[in-house]
């Protein structure tokens, strides 16, 4: 299946938040019922690690396989429907002018860092670690069980015809974006990635923008 680009009319002027994540960073935050979240690729070639929660009852949480098989394809583009483990439609995607996010690949941590290129890595930052943070301060009793497989937007891991997957050289460039609407109150849990040891961030983590409208 070919992405899905598409482009927003939303200007910046319009948004009612905005702000940068520092490359090795995390961010929370509440998104309302039908705001418009839009996370933008300033530097090019950044993976953003992502998890979505129902924000009344974080058990409820992004799932992978809901999403992957209801929709008939591993990619995540225009018109995905982000769904939970209740298979609920949590968001939906309604631009994107990057065209590949990662729903397989899930996030680094120390011990993939160190099985994957060896044990001086042990001790690298990772983005289970950023999750981790994230989850403790929100002060919700959340931990590191919350933290399930989880959507990298645009770090390119391709599916062969064999059914193989690799990290692969990132297809997103500067200020590529995608953008979600919120289908009930969720919130958002980012960490923007800290590795180094693949190509997922052109092996120059880089911060990205989140920038949130209001409408309804
Ligand atoms: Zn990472």
């Amino acid at each position: 299946m070919k992405p899905k680009l598409q482009k927003s009319n939303r200007v910046l002027q319009d948004a009612s938040y905005a702000r940068e994540i520092a490359a090795g960073s995390g961010w929370m935050h509440v998104l309302r019922t039908g705001r418009i979240l839009r996370i933008t690729d300033l530097h090019g070639n950044q993976a953003v690690d992502t998890i979505f929660f129902n924000a009344d009852r974080t058990c409820e949480r992004y799932n992978a396989n809901h999403t992957m098989r209801e929709q008939g394809n591993v990619y995540i583009s225009t018109g995905t429907r982000i769904r939970s483990n209740e298979n609920n439609v949590l968001l939906t995607v309604v631009a994107d002018t990057c065209g590949r996010h990662d729903t397989l690949g899930s996030a680094c941590s120390c011990e993939s860092n160190t099985a994957r290129y060896g044990l001086d890595k042990r001790y690298m930052h990772a983005c289970r670690d950023i999750f981790l943070q994230c989850l403790l301060d929100w002060g919700e009793g959340m931990d590191k069980r919350d933290q399930v497989c989880n959507i990298n937007f645009f770090m390119n891991v391709p599916v062969s015809p064999e059914g193989g997957s690799t990290f692969a050289d990132g297809l997103s460039q500067p200020l590529k974006y995608v953008e979600l609407r919120a289908e009930m109150d969720v919130i958002v849990l980012v960490a923007n990635c800290p590795q180094l040891n693949n190509p997922c961030n052109a092996y120059h983590p880089t911060p990205v923008g989140v920038t949130i409208w209001d409408e309804k």
